[in-house]
Formats: C-alpha cells, structure tokens, sequence
C-alpha cells in the first residue's frame, strides 16, 4: 500500500501528450483521480478518452501557461469543481534552442515565464489549498544540472526550478507539504523525433548513457508515482534524475 495514492486529486500540467501523459497514466494506474492540463482542449479531451473511457476518473483543465494572470480565478474555479488538488506536477515546458546571440529576448522571457514562473505561481495558488501530505513535483531537466552550449534560456529556467524546488521545500514543509524534483534525461518523446530519428544522435547517447539507449515515456511514471506517494513522505528538496546513467557516466 505504499505507493497507494486512491482518495488523492493530481493535476499534471502539460498532460495532453508526451511525458506529462504518461506520468497522469502513472499516477491513475496508482488509484488517484486525475486532471490532464493543457491548452488544446482537443487533444485533452482525447488523451482524457484514451485514458479513461469511463470518464470517472480523468478530468481535463485548459490553461495557458504564458498568461498568469488568468491562473488565480481560474484556480479557484478549478478548487471549487473538484476540491483540493493534493498532488501537483509541474510537467508543461516551452523550448527554444539558439546560441547567446540568436536568442531574442521575447523568447527567452516566454521560455522563463512557462518553465519557471508558471510553476512558481501555479505551486503558491495551489498550496493555498493543499491538506497536509500535499505534493508538489517538478520537472526539471539534466540541463538544469549540467550545461552545453546553445542552451543558455532553457539551461537557466530549468536551473531555477531546481532551486525553486528546494525553496517551496523550505517554505511549505511545515504545512505538511513536500517538493521534489524529477530530471529527465533523453526521452524518445514527439517533442524529439527529430533528434531520435538522427543516427548519429543514436550513436552518440549509445555511448554517452550507461543503459545505452533513449529513455520511454513511460519510464518517467515510476519515479513520479514515488514522489506522489506514502513511500516518500520524509522525502522533500530532493531531485531526482532519470536519466539511463546519463550523469553517472563518464
Ligand atoms: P512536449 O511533448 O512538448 O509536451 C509539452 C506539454 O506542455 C504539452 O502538453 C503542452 O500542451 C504543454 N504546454 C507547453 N506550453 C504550454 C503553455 N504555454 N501553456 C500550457 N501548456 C503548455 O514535452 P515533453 O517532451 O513531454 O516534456 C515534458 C517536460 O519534461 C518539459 O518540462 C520538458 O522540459 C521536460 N523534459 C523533457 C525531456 C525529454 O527528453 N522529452 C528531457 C528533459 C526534460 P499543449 O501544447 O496542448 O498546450
């Protein structure tokens, strides 16, 4: 029973396709009931189906990310429907790639604004709400950790939800509340498949991780599930990668 999360609400942001999908699947298949955050309400609405035909179980939740000022009415609307959100997963990212001096500012203030102060609103709006042994996890990324050139906005956004991560599990510990962090490696999701149709790129991560290959989606539900359950409740400010080795390997 200690990954059991029945009686639990989670709502995981940028749920309607790649990881964020998969870890709402984790988190059903654990027995909690669970809303898919997006903007396409299309695509929502069928991942919902995809997931739970009868309906009982999955809820959808539209919102854009890049327009906080819309979160407040739109969190209350959300508490009043459905209650307490006891589990929160800050999953929706934006990308966008380019060397110092190709980066406009306007995308590098939409990338902060979606990957960073998304998740720092959307946690305190929540956490408002939240009953003691409320969870909040992000999704950072390696390159919060680690760097490589051409990177620099993404690299720093996901740098600062790391820290976030410990400061929410500084502040929100003694309202029973913990703040963990997980790190995804390289992942085989739609966002990618460029880069995992490119044979080099095949080769290169074949070297590079120690489990030699890309990751599954699906393989990112576990430690989420984890996080969300029981089993972790003395853990908060931990981040956790899931990366094939990618960080252990030299
Ligand atoms: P993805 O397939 O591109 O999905 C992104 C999700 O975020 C979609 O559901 C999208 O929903 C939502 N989203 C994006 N911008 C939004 C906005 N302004 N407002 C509301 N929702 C928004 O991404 P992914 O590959 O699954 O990655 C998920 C998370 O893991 C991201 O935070 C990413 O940085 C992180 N990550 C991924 C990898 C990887 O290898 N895939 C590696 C490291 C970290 P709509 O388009 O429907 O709105």
């Amino acid at each position: 029973m200690i990954f059991d999360l029945s009686e639990k609400l989670a709502l995981v942001t940028g749920a309607s396709r790649g990881l964020g999908l998969e870890m709402a699947r984790g988190l059903l298949h654990a027995g909690a009931r669970v809303i898919l955050h997006g903007r396409d309400q299309a695509a929502l609405d069928a991942a919902a189906a995809a997931l739970d035909p009868t309906g009982a179980r999955v809820l959808t939740w539209r919102l854009d990310l890049s327009a906080p000022d819309a979160f407040a009415p739109a969190v209350e609307a959300l508490v009043a429907a459905h209650g307490p959100v006891d589990i929160l997963v800050n999953n929706a990212g934006a990308r966008a790639r380019g060397r110092l001096d190709d980066l406009p500012l306007g995308e590098i203030r939409s990338l902060i604004e979606v990957d960073l102060v998304a998740p720092l609103h959307l946690s305190r709006l929540l956490a408002r709400h939240m009953r003691p042994g409320g969870r909040i996890i992000n999704i950072t990324s390696i390159a919060g950790m680690i760097a490589r050139s051409g990177d620099a906005a993404y690299t720093a956004a996901k740098g600062g939800l790391a820290g976030l991560t410990r400061a929410l599990a500084a502040e929100l510990g003694e309202r029973g509340i913990t703040v963990n962090a997980v790190a995804p490696g390289f992942f085989a999701t739609d966002a990618n498949a460029e880069m995992v149709a490119d044979a080099d790129i095949a080769h290169w991560l074949a070297r590079r991780t120690s489990l030699g290959r890309w990751g599954k989606p699906e393989e990112i539900a576990g430690a989420v599930v984890f996080l969300a359950s029981p089993a972790a409740s003395y853990i908060t400010g931990h981040l956790l990668p899931v990366d094939g080795g990618y960080l252990a390997h030299f």
